[in-house]
């Protein structure tokens, strides 16, 4: 298989360049590939990371990942996209700096109308194009706020529009099989109303699985930094997606210290958020399990004084404690997952 330059025949791998756009500089923006063809047929995986430009514990683990597979052991091909977002990366920012647009919300955007695609939306089209053609499976790799619990965020899927049910359920139960794979702690996506208001749809995730192919979003921890432990939970996780493909034999031991023992289904949720201004000081970390009602932070004024205790109206886990000590009116306190009571289906005919 060739993607941009690089070209692997079977039992061989190969790296490259996925040329996206030229720069006014005259250099153009490359994407750097490696593709893994098996000696065998099979499916065909995508592995991305750092498609925000301060998340690089994505791009590590789809280096070691690369590197240690074997393709004579491997049935069909894996094509890893390290650095998803290179003008990001060169700042240490999660957007790039073209127009500063999250590269994030820009797949599967489609036609905008008398205004054309700006930079970064064109580099996403020109990548998804070739992820579109070929993948089975896309696994984007991200990471979260600085103190976070990794976990692995499961998309909901649609029908009603270009996909019925059955169809529909299949893919779900397919992102079901592979997310479970994976081995991080799976917590479904914002319910269907967040995820509209915060365009979800147009991640690589959801522009995948609105095309009908079976993705999903690990987030490797907290950003800026590369996260040893969870670089090596990922590399786990994706040996362990190719081998419930049956593309590879031998399944790596999964990650076991990242566990919540969860009742039932989880889903992401931002919450709590705190009605007054000032300093917050967290009673909770991330991974710590919380119960409805449980003052999780307090917030003071320049003092020290306790302006409010901010409590939580769910049960669950601390997934991520926000980045930044002050905190205004409304602020967000923490990601946590909560109880899910809606569908992984959804009827998107209305
Ligand atoms: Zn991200």
């Amino acid at each position: 298989m060739k993607v941009g330059s690089a070209d692997a025949a079977p039992g061989t791998r190969a790296t490259g360049y996925l040329s996206v756009t030229d720069l006014p500089t005259g250099q153009s923006e490359r994407l750097p590939v490696v593709v893994v063809e098996g000696s065998e047929s099979g499916p065909t995986v995508w592995v991305t990371g750092t498609v925000h430009g301060d998340e690089p514990t994505g791009m590590a683990a789809t280096h070691e990942f690369a590197t240690r597979l074997r393709p004579e052991a491997l049935a069909g091909t894996v094509v890893c996209v390290p650095v998803m977002n290179p003008a990001g990366l060169r700042t240490n920012e999660r957007t790039s700096y073209y127009h500063g647009d999250d590269p994030n919300r820009y797949f599967g955007r489609g036609d905008g109308g008398e205004t054309p695609p700006r930079t970064q939306q064109l580099v996403c089209e020109r990548v998804y194009d070739e992820i579109r053609e070929s993948a089975d499976v896309v696994v984007s790799l991200h990471t979260s706020w600085i103190q976070t619990h990794p976990y692995t965020i499961r998309p909901r899927v649609g029908y009603g529009r270009d996909r019925d049910e059955a169809a529909a359920a299949a893919l779900r139960d397919r992102i079901v099989e592979l997310t479970e794979a994976f081995g991080l702690p799976v917590v479904n996506q914002f319910g269907r109303e967040e995820t509209e208001r915060r365009s979800l749809s147009h991640t690589l995730t959801g522009a995948a699985v609105a095309d009908g192919i079976a993705a999903f979003t690990p987030e490797l921890g907290g950003r800026f930094v590369v996260e040893a432990d969870a670089r090596a939970a990922a590399v786990a996780g994706l040996r362990n997606v190719l081998v419930t493909s049956d593309m590879l034999d031998e399944p790596a031991s999964p990650p076991t210290e990242f566990g919540l023992s969860a009742g039932g289904p989880l889903k992401r949720r931002v919450h709590p958020h705190t009605d007054a201004a000032g300093i917050v000081r967290y009673r909770v970390r991330e991974g710590d399990r919380i119960t409805a009602g449980e003052t999780v932070a307090e917030v003071v004024d320049p003092h020290g004084e306790t302006k409010t205790e901010v409590a939580t109206e769910y049960p669950g886990y601390v997934l991520s404690r926000h980045e930044g000590a002050a905190v205004y009116e409304n602020d967000p306190i923490l990601d946590v997952a909560v109880p899910d009571d809606e569908p992984l289906l959804w009827d998107r005919s209305d």
